[in-house]
């Protein structure tokens, strides 16, 4: 992926429960981006839409699944961490 660093991105964090899941994580979804003086290029990737639509969405650490209902707060996925800040990318506070 190359985005630049003067694009605005659209950066979720949503936390993934899941019966019998050892790893609980806020991880963080890219949703979409603007590039500078351009239009909003959504990614098909919503974290609203997943939750309304039961569709799953895509972590920058790869985990795919549907997102609940129910965020909870857990700590930030080290790996979509690590993936946003090489990325020089602003992360979302939580
Ligand atoms: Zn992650």
């Amino acid at each position: 992926m190359s985005i630049q660093g003067d694009t605005e991105l659209l950066v979720t964090s949503v936390s993934k429960v899941d019966e019998g899941d050892h790893e609980r994580f806020t991880h963080i979804v890219l949703e979409g981006y603007t590039p500078k003086g351009g239009d909003f290029v959504p990614l098909e990737n919503s974290v609203v839409e997943g939750m309304i639509n039961q569709s799953p969405v895509k972590a920058l650490c790869g985990k795919i699944w549907v997102p609940g209902r129910d965020p909870q707060k857990y700590p930030i996925c080290p790996t979509c961490k690590e993936v946003a800040q090489s990325m020089g990318w602003k992360l979302p506070a939580g």
